[in-house]
């Protein structure tokens, strides 16, 4: 039954959702171009820097080792891609994955980020909230990455786990709160699965999710992956919330 739904509740082929114009693809490439933000990101957390920097002012400049090394964006969590995230989400739409897939591989960075490590992780849903929404949303767009990349003729050495990393309770409600609250309050959320160890072990992993507001996520889920022997863990994200003006 939800599998049908599902169907039925695909993006719209042949119709723009952004601007309504046909027949093109679910965003069209005029949309795309218009809001494609900005053309250089951070290397370190991908938030935008002027063109020919690869680093930002607090990526050079922090002092304590982070656990996430690297991390590219495709876009800016900004209108459209906020509410058609929000439909990819919450909506049952869980097609949007392709998009937003042909996307992230258009970054340089993230290319490079799925050819060099060795295991692809999703950012974990609660196994309730899993049971609610039917899909997790990371692991729809890692696998639609993958899909896409061999599409482009592409190499990936790279071994794909929807549950290497679990997530054990749910945070709470993290929107009004500092990076450095969220990070208090997601301390012992994320575990890497005792199954998966083996894989996780001396790898270079690179965790997947939708949206990165302030890093605090990627970086608890670093954290337990390279508590369970992760050799250095990088994120790939399609959206990133754009810094304070
Ligand atoms: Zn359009
Ligand atoms: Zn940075």
């Amino acid at each position: 039954m939800l599998s049908t739904w599902r169907t039925l509740l695909q993006p719209l082929p042949g119709i723009c959702q952004v601007c309504g114009g046909w027949p093109t693809r679910p965003v069209c490439e005029n949309c795309a171009r218009r809001f494609a933000g900005p053309a250089a990101r951070c290397r370190g957390c991908a938030a935008p820097v002027p063109e020919g920097l690869s680093r930002c002012g607090a990526c050079l400049t922090r002092i304590e080792p982070q656990p996430l090394q690297a991390c590219a964006a495709a876009v800016d969590y900004t209108y459209p891609w906020d509410r058609l995230i929000a439909r990819f989400k919450f909506r049952g739409e869980p097609g949007w994955a392709t998009p937003f897939a042909q996307r992230m591989l258009q970054s340089a960075h993230a290319r490079d980020l799925l050819t060099q490590c060795g295991l692809v992780v999703p950012v974990p849903l609660t196994s309730t909230r899993l049971a609610e929404r039917g899909y997790n949303q990371a692991w729809e767009l890692v696998k639609a990455v993958q899909q896409q990349a061999r599409l482009q003729g592409m190499a990936l050495p790279a071994l794909a786990s929807p549950d290497a990393l679990v997530r054990l309770v749910e945070a709470p409600d993290q929107h009004s709160l500092s990076r450095e609250q969220r990070l208090q309050n997601l301390r012992g959320v994320f575990a890497a699965h005792p199954d998966r160890v083996a894989h996780i072990r001396a790898a270079h992993v690179l965790l997947v999710d939708d949206v990165t507001t302030t890093g605090a996520t990627l970086h608890a889920g670093a954290q337990a992956l390279l508590q369970a022997g992760a050799a250095r863990v990088s994120a790939l994200v399609f959206a990133r919330t754009p810094p304070p003006d």
